[in-house]
């Protein structure tokens, strides 16, 4: 009918800008470089922020002793608590506990989100069992893993730039996150040092170094997106502080503030970017990342429903709503293998109170969630290509077969499979054969807790 077929323009259209030919994915890699030049040229000089992190040295696989993490970032937060046994021990015991975040915290005030976050971490310390206690005297110490922008001023400070992610608590823009945190801790007599405050990339990095020596950069797809890399201290322009005695710092690009005019960006996107809580910042992870996935899915299928009558000649009420429908539903109707895409069927009817869909209307709508995806998996291979140009690992030099090793981690990149195989075969794609024998992609669980209690412990105030 002509209602299918008006559908079925939207959808073809929608595809056609999501496009990403390799000759595009390119254009954004080396955009993304010309970016990481620019940001650490000046401050202010891109919207790549490439924020110096103070660490200027990574695990080593010595550090010793009972050090907390707390990783705040997302849709929960974790505290963790580890028994660091030096060389050859290593991580002798380590427990965790994942907490999730009332969402009106979110939009609150300084004191009530960090308040709770003290509380939480109260009542874990108080679970502290045999063999799990700091030695008498000591204070605790902790590496706190914030995941947003942060202009820090030394390993264990820095001012809050900006919320991203569905935060929004003005009343903590500009100020000291560690201040906010320990005066909370203060008011309920934790006694608790921060020891490093780092971002879940540079955790990353320095979890995925501890295991594996080859680790260079970390990116991060979870409900937001970002990296981090060892860059060389002499060519990051801005510094005007001592050269480290590494000759390295850890950059924090912030990449999901990213754009450039090569990305795809469609209308949709643009609606998503006016109505979002912060219009016009972090483009990049607007379209790459698990916060937005569902949404940008949500919004296609709606203009099929008003325009194309898709479901009908009513549109579904719930359709309507706003972040309705979730990343981790979309990947479960993207997965769904069932010869009937009885999975697409039941999304359909729970989430969206869409029933008597026929097959057809299904196979389109597993369709429209592989485009989504496939250009978010795609765009973040060549982000990913643009950092290892920029660190001049995309040729071999003299023959070297030197290795590469990129830590992964968050919930998007665990979880939704399609995505991850897309975005590892684009990035075999970008670098060629010869070259991406010696690249490796690997899945760090977890490794921010873990290198943010490393990097508390390299930085503690009884070495
Ligand atoms: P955060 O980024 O909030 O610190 P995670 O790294 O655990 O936390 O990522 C959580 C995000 O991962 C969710 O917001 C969601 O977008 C995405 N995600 C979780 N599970 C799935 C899934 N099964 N399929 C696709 N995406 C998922
Ligand atoms: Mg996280």
């Amino acid at each position: 009918s002509g209602k299918w077929a008006r559908a079925m323009a939207i959808l073809r259209e929608f595809e056609e800008r999501c496009g990403t030919p390799i000759g595009k994915l390119r254009q954004v890699a080396d955009a993304m470089t010309v970016e990481m030049h620019a940001g650490l040229a000046s401050e202010g000089g891109s919207k790549l922020k490439m924020l110096i992190s103070y660490v200027d040295n990574l695990p080593t696989g010595d550090e010793k002793g009972l050090f907390y993490a707390l990783d705040l970032g997302g849709t929960n937060f974790r505290v963790l608590r580890v028994l660091l046994g030096g060389k050859e021990q290593r991580v002798v015991k380590q427990e965790f506990e994942e907490v999730s975040i009332p969402p009106h915290l979110m939009t609150g005030t300084s004191d009530a989100l960090f308040g709770f976050i003290a509380d939480e971490l109260a009542k874990f310390v108080a679970t502290e069992g045999e063999g799990l206690h700091v030695s008498p005297g000591r204070q605790r110490e902790l590496g706190f893993t914030f995941s947003f922008p942060v202009k820090q001023t030394s390993l264990a400070s820095g001012n809050l730039i900006k919320w991203t992610k569905g935060f929004s608590i003005e009343d903590a823009v500009g100020q000291d996150v560690v201040g906010e945190l320990t005066k909370a801790m203060e008011r309920i007599n934790l006694d608790m040092r921060v020891a490093a405050l780092v971002n879940d990339t540079v955790g990353t990095l320095a979890g995925g170094k501890y295991y594996n020596e080859d680790v260079i950069a970390a990116v991060i797809l979870g409900t937001g997106t970002n990296a981090a890399y060892v860059e060389r201290a002499h060519a990051i322009p801005k510094w005007h502080g001592l050269l480290p005695k590494s000759g390295e710092m850890v950059i924090n690009m912030e990449w999901g503030n990213f754009r450039s005019s090569h990305l795809p960006i469609t209308e949709y996107d643009q609606s998503l970017d006016v109505d979002s809580l912060n219009p016009g910042e972090q483009i990049f992870e607007k379209i790459i990342s698990g916060m937005y996935l569902g949404e940008i899915v949500r919004r296609v299928l709606l203009k099929m429903a008003e325009e194309a009558a898709f479901f009908g000649d009513t549109v579904p009420p719930k359709l309507e709503v706003p972040f309705i429908l979730r990343t981790p539903h979309m990947s479960a109707m993207h997965h769904d293998t069932s010869s009937d895409l009885r999975v697409v069927a039941s999304k359909l009817k729970d989430i969206l109170e869409i029933s008597n869909t026929s097959l057809k209307m299904r196979k389109v709508i597993v369709e429209l969630c592989d485009i989504v995806a496939t250009r978010g998996a795609r765009l973040s291979a060549a982000g990913v290509f643009g950092i290892i140009k920029k660190m001049g690992r995309d040729t071999v030099r003299d023959g070297e077969k030197q290795k590469t090793v990129i830590a992964l981690d968050g919930g998007l990149f665990e979880h939704y499979t399609k995505f991850s195989s897309c975005m590892e075969s684009t990035l075999k794609e970008l670098l060629g054969d010869d070259i991406s024998e010696n690249i490796v992609i690997e899945h760090s669980n977890d490794g921010s807790g873990i290198g943010a209690a490393l990097l508390a412990a390299s930085h503690s105030q009884y070495l």
